[in-house]
């Protein structure tokens, strides 16, 4: 059985993560989504609200698991045992950090392959941030987030 960890902020998720995580499906027959605790410093959204989310957007899809971890991802990947990692690039600054990223991974992990999907064009342009603001200020933000994910901004946002 191939299975392969998709780690991520997901604060919150996009769907250019949902693409990720789905066409990561159609290639392993296990995929576990890893949400980073502390990847950044403010998030809007909790761990365990992030792990609830993106729970509830793929309960229909028994081969995805949803995790919550803290620390290193290689240590992560280590104790369950997996040996591939799951990223998507979408321009040159993702490909910048991804690759330095994934060769720190290898150094510490030697066994450990990161596997890349490229975005595809209509997600390629959102970002966790910029859907952050798209829904501060009010704009559309329908075709770049799942409708849990879009309430659940509005309800944290204006609150
Ligand atoms: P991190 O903070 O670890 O970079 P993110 O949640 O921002 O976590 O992203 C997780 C992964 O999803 C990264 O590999 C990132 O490049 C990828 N990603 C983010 N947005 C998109 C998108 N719109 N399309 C495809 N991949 C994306």
């Amino acid at each position: 059985m191939t299975v392969a960890i998709c780690p991520g902020s997901f604060d919150p998720p996009t769907n250019g993560h949902l693409n990720i995580i789905e066409r990561g499906t159609q290639i392993f027959d296990r995929l576990i989504v890893a949400v980073a605790v502390n990847a950044s410093k403010a998030p809007v959204f909790s761990a365990d609200d992030r792990v609830a989310i993106l729970r509830e957007i793929f309960a229909n899809k028994p081969n995805v698991t949803i995790d919550a971890f803290e620390g290193l991802m290689v240590e992560y990947a280590r104790q369950h045992n997996v040996h591939v990692i799951l990223r998507g690039i979408r321009n040159l600054s993702d490909y910048e950090y991804e690759s330095q990223l994934a060769l720190a991974n290898k150094a510490m992990s030697p066994g450990l392959e990161t596997i890349f999907l490229m975005a595809e064009g209509r997600y390629a342009h959102i970002s966790s941030s910029i859907i952050k603001d798209v829904v501060r200020y009010s704009g559309k933000a329908a075709e770049m987030i799942h409708p849990i994910v879009e309430q659940r901004l509005r309800e944290k946002l204006r609150s």
